[in-house]
């Protein structure tokens, strides 16, 4: 039985930057990742916030430099599905899919991703004009026309944030009535850039090459329209913030979590010693690439100083 000085789950940038800092620190690593490195990142099409990128750097092509330069430090990789954790012993052990890991620490970086609005089309148009993270695409619709779906929180604060870059904002939201705090539906109300549109679906994204229409429905009436990007635009915006899945299943009752993110101090580490969370899937305030590295970095430091004591 080998039993690694940390084993990280999840090969986005949180978890290649905690990778990179192990690896320096040669100490015993392996990174399991479920399917392919990069997370949420590999679906920006441009990356022009993180430090170094310049405007033809993609996340893909980011992530693909990232996994390169952890390879040269050696750490082990794994292709697996982490399933099921127990965390009760000073050996740690992860029940994947295909074989069971030990480890003296543990740094998770499964992250978080965007629940898709589900409609026909939306795939297709990711990077394309869709988008989850107003953050990194806002600017991208400077004095365009912007959907944003949904009627939490997230949406509407997102909504205000995006007048600051569309010459108008719609949000699309299934009910009559918000979900979003009334101090920031207040906001919402007296700004005079967003729009509603009430008790409406969107049912089908489509264009050519960028997003040029959507067909939304009218949940009361059953009325169905087409909304056409204006003519000299050519396209428009359509922003989904209808609630995150952040991956922490298996850390369920086991780790202490908020709304399914787990919850870390400044140093990531979690309620339980030598296991650290790194990345989206921790509570934080800005789930970016510059803090997830960042993350990833503190976590592998802290494991080390926790293996060698
Ligand atoms: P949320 O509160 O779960 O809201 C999701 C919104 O999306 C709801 O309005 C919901 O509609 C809508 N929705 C869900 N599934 C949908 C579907 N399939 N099609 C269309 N619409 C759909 O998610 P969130 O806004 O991301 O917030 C998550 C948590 O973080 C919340 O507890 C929130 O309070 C917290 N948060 C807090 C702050 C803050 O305090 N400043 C900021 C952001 C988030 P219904 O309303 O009809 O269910």
């Amino acid at each position: 039985m080998k039993i690694y000085d940390v084993v990280i789950i999840g090969g986005g940038p949180a978890g290649l930057s905690a990778g990179l800092y192990a690896g320096r620190a040669r100490l015993n690593a392996l990174l399991i990742e479920k399917e392919k490195d990069g997370g949420q990142i590999v679906i920006t099409s441009e990356i022009e916030n993180y430090p170094g990128c310049l405007p033809e750097e993609s996340g893909s092509s980011l992530v693909k430099r990232m996994s390169k330069q952890v390879e040269t430090f050696g750490i082990e990789r794994a292709a697996d599905c982490v399933e099921s954790v127990d965390f009760t012993k000073d050996v740690k052990v992860l029940h994947g899919k295909k074989s069971d890991y030990y480890a003296k620490t543990v740094i998770i970086a499964t992250g978080a991703f965007p629940r898709p609005i589900g409609c026909e089309g939306e795939k297709d148009y990711i990077g394309k004009g869709v988008s989850y993270c107003a953050t990194c695409d806002g600017n991208f619709f400077e004095d365009f026309e912007i959907y944003v779906v949904g009627g939490g929180d997230t949406a509407v604060e997102e909504a205000i944030y995006l007048t600051k870059f569309g010459r108008k904002v719609t949000i699309i939201h299934r009910r009559d009535e918000l979900r979003a705090a009334k101090s920031i539906q207040e906001k919402a109300f007296k700004n005079k850039k967003i729009e509603f549109m009430w008790d409406t679906v969107v049912k089908e994204i489509g264009g050519d090459g960028m997003v040029q229409s959507m067909t939304v429905e009218n949940l009361k009436s059953g009325e169905k329209k087409e909304i056409v990007a204006d003519e000299e635009d050519g396209t428009f915006g359509v922003f989904g913030f209808i609630g995150y899945l952040p991956q922490s299943k298996c850390f369920e009752g086991i780790l202490d979590l908020e709304y399914g993110y787990i919850k870390t101090n400044e140093n990531m580490e979690t309620n339980i010693p030598g296991v650290y969370a790194v990345g989206d899937i921790r509570v934080k305030e800005l789930r970016q690439v510059v803090t997830a590295c960042a993350d990833g970095a503190i976590a592998a430091v802290m494991a080390e100083k926790y293996v060698s004591e």
